[in-house]
């Protein structure tokens, strides 16, 4: 288990088993040819550093994404995001004596004043044919440029 603190949240992760699901798993734009998922892989690797960071540390791979939805385009020619991802793991209640606890909270606060959100629940609302467990769901909201 590796431990990650977001806000007030305390997560264990299955490192091992998440890692798994994402070299199995196809990147969004060979699934969805659309071009909103055609985009949104482009632009991952531009995200900012504190994004970056956080997938890492979560072992996601961003153009993984679980689902990818495109709202609107904005006044600045953006494209307003919303993505969620799957991890192998749970919101931990009792954070675990002598572990390691690597918080990344300071990312999530800076990337909040850029406007993006970065948020881990234990609630799964996108559904998911995966038979794995148990598994945190992890939702972006970003604004990204049009790439293509
Ligand atoms: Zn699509």
């Amino acid at each position: 288990m590796k431990y990650i603190q977001i806000g007030e949240k305390t997560i264990g992760i299955d490192e091992y088993r998440t890692q798994l699901f994402y070299d199995k798993k196809d990147v969004v734009n060979k699934i969805c040819p659309c071009d909103y998922c055609q985009n949104y892989v482009y632009c991952c690797n531009r995200f900012p550093s504190e994004l970056n960071k956080l997938f890492k540390e979560l072992c996601i791979n961003p153009e993984k994404a679980n689902e990818v939805m495109e709202f609107f385009e904005d006044s600045r020619k953006k494209h307003l995001y919303a993505s969620f991802y799957l991890v192998v793991g749970k919101v931990i209640k009792m954070i675990p004596e002598n572990e390691t606890i690597i918080d990344l909270t300071n990312e999530v606060s800076r990337l909040k004043k850029q406007n993006i959100i970065f948020d881990v629940s234990d609630v799964i609302f996108i559904k998911t044919n995966q038979k794995i467990s148990p598994l945190i769901q992890v939702y972006l909201e970003i604004s990204l440029p049009w790439v293509l």
